[in-house]
C-alpha cells in the first residue's frame, strides 16, 4: 500500500459526475488519479442521498452468497480492501449469523457451502462460543456461523475518496443540481446546474457519469434516455445501547429485520423493503418500525427495552425492473448503463451494488469511460490509500 499522492500526468479531458454519494466520490478519486480532471455535481451535501442514510455494514457477502454469487464475492474482495484503505473508517469486528428455528438451522449447511464457494471464510461455532463473544444474543439459538462482517462509517469512507480527488484537482459542486444535459448531435456538449443561489450556470465536459442512484432515472431522462433502475425504499431503526459489537444477522435467505449492526453507542436494526417511482423525501411508516423492534428482538432480547434513537428511510438504487413490493428478486449487483444504444455516446449510468463495494464499481465504471474516450488508463485505486476524510473539509482548491 502506498500513501503519497505523486504527481501525474493531466490528460486533457474532462469528465463530469452527477451525483456525490459513495459512487460518486469513488469515481472521482478512480478518474482522477487516472489524469482526468474531475467535476462532481451533487444536489445537497456530499452523501446526502442513500449514502448517508445505510446501516454502514460492511458485508462480507455472507448475506448473498446462497442466491447472489457474484455481488458476494465482490463484497468479499472489496471489504478486505476498504480495510487497508480506509482502516480510520471501518470496525474490525465481524459477524455472527443465527439460526433460530428448526428451518434456519437446516439452512445453515447451504448457506456455509455458499460462503466457501464465495471465498467467505464462514465458520460454525458452538452457541456456548457464540455467547461468550456475544453475551445478549438469544440463547435460545439453535446454530451459529461467524463470518468477517463488519461496521464503518457511511460518511468517512466516501469522503475519504472525496478528500483524495479533491487534493489531485476534482472540483466538488454541492448544493448544485443538474437540471439540463445539452446536446449536439449524439453528444451532451453541457451540463445546465442551478446553484445555490438559484442561478443556472452552464459546465462543459467531454463525458459525463450518472451516479445519482435512486434518482438515476430521472437524470438520465435529463438526455431523453432511460436507465434501468428501481428505487427500493428500506427503514431501519436505531436504539441506545451497543448490545454487540459484532453485526448480528439472521441466518435465513436475505429478508426484512435480520440484521443488527453496532454504530458508535447504538445498535440499528434493518431493514424493510418497498418500491417507489420518487426517492424524495421517504419517512418510515409506522408498521415498519413495530415489526423491526419486534425481528430485532427475536435477535437479541434486550432490544425490546431500549429507548429509541431513530428512525429513517433511503432508497436502494437497484439495477433491474419488474420488482413488485418486498420481493428480492433483483440482484445486488451494479450494472454500467452505455447509452450509446439510445443515440448519446459520451454518456453512461453507475446503478445499483452497495456502499461496501464502492471502490469496485468505480473501477469498472472508469475503465468503461476511459476506453470510450479512447484514453489507455489503468486503476490505481486497489494500492494507493486515500487521505484520510478529514482533508476534505481542510482542503482549499
Ligand atoms: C435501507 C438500506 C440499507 C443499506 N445498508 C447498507 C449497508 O449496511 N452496507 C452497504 O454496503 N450498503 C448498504 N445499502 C446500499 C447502499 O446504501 C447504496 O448502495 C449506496 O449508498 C448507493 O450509493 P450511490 O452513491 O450510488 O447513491 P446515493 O448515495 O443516493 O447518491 C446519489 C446522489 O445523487 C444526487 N442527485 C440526484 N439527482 C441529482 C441531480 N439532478 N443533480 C445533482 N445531484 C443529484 C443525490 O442527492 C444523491 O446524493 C443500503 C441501502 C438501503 C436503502
Amino acid at each position: 500500500m502506498k500513501n503519497n499522492l505523486p504527481s501525474r500526468k493531466k490528460l486533457n479531458k474532462t469528465i463530469a459526475i452527477i451525483g456525490g454519494g459513495g459512487t460518486g466520490c469513488a469515481l472521482a478519486w478512480d478518474l482522477s488519479l487516472r489524469g482526468f480532471s474531475v467535476l462532481v455535481f451533487e444536489k445537497g451535501e456530499l452523501t446526502s442521498g442513500t449514502t448517508g442514510r445505510h446501516h454502514g455494514q460492511i458485508h462480507s457477502g455472507a448475506r448473498y452468497a446462497v442466491g447472489d454469487k457474484n455481488i458476494a464475492r465482490e463484497c468479499m474482495e472489496e471489504s478486505i480492501l476498504l480495510r487497508k484503505l480506509v482502516p480510520e473508517a471501518v470496525e474490525f469486528n465481524g459477524g455472527i449469523f443465527l439460526a433460530l428455528t428448526d428451518e434456519e438451522a437446516d439452512y445453515t449447511d447451504t448457506f456455509i457451502e455458499a460462503c466457501h464457494e464465495a471465498g467467505i471464510p464462514a465458520q460454525e461455532i458452538s452457541i456456548e462460543k457464540a455467547l461468550q463473544f456475544e453475551p445478549l444474543i438469544n440463547p435460545h439459538c439453535k446454530r451459529c456461523v461467524t463470518v468477517p462482517d463488519g461496521t464503518f462509517d457511511a460518511f468517512r469512507v466516501p469522503l475519504s475518496f472525496a478528500a483524495g480527488a479533491r487534493m489531485l484537482g476534482a472540483a466538488f459542486y454541492s448544493f448544485h443540481e443538474v437540471v439540463q444535459l445539452d446536446t449536439v448531435g449524439n453528444k451532451i456538449i453541457s451540463l445546465i446546474v442551478t446553484t445555490p443561489e438559484g442561478k443556472q450556470q452552464s459546465f462543459a465536459a467531454d463525458f459525463v457519469i450518472n451516479a445519482g442512484g435512486a434518482w438515476a432515472k430521472q437524470i438520465a431522462a435529463l438526455a431523453k434516455v432511460h436507465v434501468p433502475v428501481t428505487p427500493a425504499p428500506g427503514t431501519m431503526v436505531a436504539v441506545k445501547n451497543r448490545f454487540t459489537d459484532k453485526v448480528i444477522s439472521r441466518l435465513a435467505p436475505p429478508g426484512d429485520g435480520d440484521i443488527i449492526v453496532p454504530q458508535r453507542e447504538l445498535s440499528i436494526i434493518g431493514s424493510t423493503q418497498r418500491v417507489t417511482d420518487n426517492p424524495e423525501g421517504l419517512l418510515p411508516l409506522p408498521e415498519e418500525i413495530s415489526f423491526l423492534l419486534k425481528r430485532a428482538t427475536e435477535l437479541i432480547p434486550a432490544f425490546s427495552n431500549a429507548p429509541i434513537h431513530a428512525a429513517w428511510s433511503a432508497a436502494r438504487p437497484l439495477a433491474g425492473e419488474g420488482l413488485t413490493g418486498s420481493g428480492r428478486s433483483l440482484s445486488r449487483d451494479f450494472m454500467i448503463v452505455d447509452h450509446s444504444d439510445a443515440g448519446i455516446t459520451n454518456f453512461i449510468s453507475l446503478i445499483g451494488g452497495k456502499a461496501t463495494i464502492l471502490r469496485a464499481m468505480a473501477e469498472k465504471a472508469a475503465d468503461y469511460a476511459s476506453e470510450k474516450l479512447g484514453e489507455q488508463t489503468y486503476c490505481e485505486t486497489r494500492t494507493i490509500v486515500p487521505p484520510s476524510w478529514r482533508n476534505y473539509y481542510t482542503y482549499k482548491d
